[in-house]
């Protein structure tokens, strides 16, 4: 249902998964430049409070649903990001045949609300579809390594679904979609359980837990900024003319998942000590982006480094911790 006023100015814009993590830092950026904005998300893994400053803004509302049922928004759209879909492991396979109908589904009923309002389509898709990758850095002529029946493959599979879907409604010119392949990112607004890296890693030092390196630690990750992946998404959405191929968004610098917990360890005042666990089946070795493409047609590249990108995000969780902390207090 939706909710506040419909008041217009600059573009109307719908975020699908605008509750989420990345989401809710998109539809912040996007009212701050003087658009409107259509948050719709069912709640799965986003959360109401991290749309809560937006809402007294007159030019932000909310629409509580699934992308996998009928959607209809009676005013004319102009954008339409889909965010929609779990993200963190442990989430998207919580309910893996949702994940995959989310992707197929879902990323469908979007574009033909895209076709219907002759609105601009922009895709999240992952750095996943490159699977275990066996090119490294991944570019984006890289076809991927795949395996299609693990228990990863509800969004990987799902995902390249979801490309394919998009890059034959651009051939058949049904709708003007644009496709950014998101490698990690991270920042403010990750649920403390989401069970990603960073945020995992976060959340333990903070509460003198061990840190759970999983494996030999030795695998790598590529570690983004929210803000600059934000950046990222909007100047794909509006660049002239539609690029017309997939463009990787995330930050080169590369760490393995040991470093990682080692510079965590080493900005939180922590009695924390590292434990290795199993490494989950199908987890990629190493992963960085290839950003040539998105220099050259976006003038794009990330700003934010890993120090300083992690002491905002330890600083926010601090505080989200506190305040957890406090409300559960008799
Ligand atoms: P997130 O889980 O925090 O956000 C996803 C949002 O989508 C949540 O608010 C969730 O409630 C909503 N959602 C999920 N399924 C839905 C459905 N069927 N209908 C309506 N809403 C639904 O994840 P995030 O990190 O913010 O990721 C956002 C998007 O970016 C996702 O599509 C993800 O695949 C993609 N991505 C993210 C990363 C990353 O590192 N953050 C990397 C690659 C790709
Ligand atoms: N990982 C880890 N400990 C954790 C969470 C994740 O060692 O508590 C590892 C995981 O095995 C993977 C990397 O960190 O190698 C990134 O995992 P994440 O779930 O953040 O993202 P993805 O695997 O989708 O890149």
């Amino acid at each position: 249902m939706a909710r506040r006023n419909r008041a217009r100015r600059g573009k109307v814009i719908l975020v699908a998964g605008g509750a989420g993590f990345v989401g809710s830092h998109l539809c912040s950026a996007l009212l701050d430049a003087g658009n409107r904005v259509i948050c719709l998300d069912n709640y799965l893994t986003g959360s109401p409070a991290n749309v809560r400053s937006l809402n007294g803004n007159p030019y932000f509302t909310v629409i509580e649903q699934d992308i996998c049922d009928d959607i209809a928004v009676d005013e004319p759209l102009d954008q339409i990001y889909n965010l929609a879909c779990p993200a963190s492991p442990p989430s998207y396979q919580a309910d893996p045949i949702h994940t995959m109908m989310t992707s197929v589904t879902g990323t469908g009923n979007l574009l033909r609300l895209a076709e219907r309002h002759a609105a601009v389509f922009l895709q999240a898709s992952t750095s996943e579809i490159y699977g275990d990758p066996e090119e490294h850095p991944q570019q984006e002529d890289y076809w991927g390594h795949v395996n299609c029946t693990g228990p990863r493959a509800c969004y990987d599979e799902g995902k390249r679904a979801a490309e394919a879907l998009c890059f034959d409604n651009l051939r058949v010119g049904s709708v003007d979609v644009r496709v950014a392949r998101i490698f990690n990112t991270y920042g403010p607004y990750m649920q403390p359980n989401d069970g990603r890296i960073v945020s995992n890693f976060i959340v333990q030092a903070l509460k003198n837990e061990p840190l759970t390196v999983y494996g030999s630690g030795e695998q790598t990750r590529s570690f983004c900024y929210v803000s600059d992946l934000v950046e990222g998404l909007i100047k794909l959405m509006n660049c002239q003319p539609n690029p017309g191929v997939p463009i990787n968004l995330g930050n080169p610098g590369e760490f393995t998942v040991s470093e990682l917990a080692e510079l965590v360890l080493s900005k939180v005042a922590s009695a924390s000590t590292i434990v290795h666990a199993p490494l989950p089946p199908d987890d990629p070795q190493r992963r960085r982006p290839d950003i040539a493409r998105a220099r050259t047609l976006l003038g794009w590249q990330p700003k934010v480094a890993l120090h300083d990108g992690l002491s905002h995000t330890i600083a926010w969780f601090q505080t989200t911790l506190a305040k957890q902390r406090a409300a559960r207090r008799p």
